[in-house]
């Protein structure tokens, strides 16, 4: 058992930083009603399709300097934070409650804080169709 959990709290963390970046996703399609499966995740500037670095969670960010490898648009530092904050949510459970029941309690608290940042992207949304 011992010897099983880091890898287990390293598959966990892994999961929290994609569960980071589908809340990236969500936060900015759902509010301008877009689906949040199809088309693929796209550059909104230049229009094309995002491949497996580019998709890493913060590493992507780091290795493409913040930038669309093809038009040089800035992603913003907000999606690899975002990301960040849900792995680190897991590490924080997990090293606060043990694997169990911190890998649960993790998975929740990156729930509420997707909820987080999607509701705040649709108060956003509201806001700039207001002025
Ligand atoms: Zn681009």
């Amino acid at each position: 058992m011992a010897a099983v959990a880091p890898y287990l709290t390293a598959y966990l963390v892994v999961v929290g930083l994609m569960l980071g970046s589908f809340i990236n996703l969500a936060a900015n399609r759902a509010p301008r009603g877009e689906s949040l499966v199809r088309p693929g995740s796209h550059c909104r500037s230049c229009g094309r399709h995002l491949n497996a670095i580019d998709l890493l969670p913060v590493a992507g960010y780091l290795l493409r300097g913040g930038r669309c490898a093809t038009c040089r648009t800035p992603i913003g530092v907000s999606a690899p934070m975002i990301e960040l904050v849900s792995g680190g949510l897991m590490i924080v459970a997990i090293a606060w409650l043990g694997l169990w029941p911190g890998a649960a309690v993790g998975l929740t608290l990156v729930a509420l804080w997707g909820l987080a940042v999607v509701g705040r992207a649709f108060r956003n949304r509201s806001a700039d169709q207001l002025s």
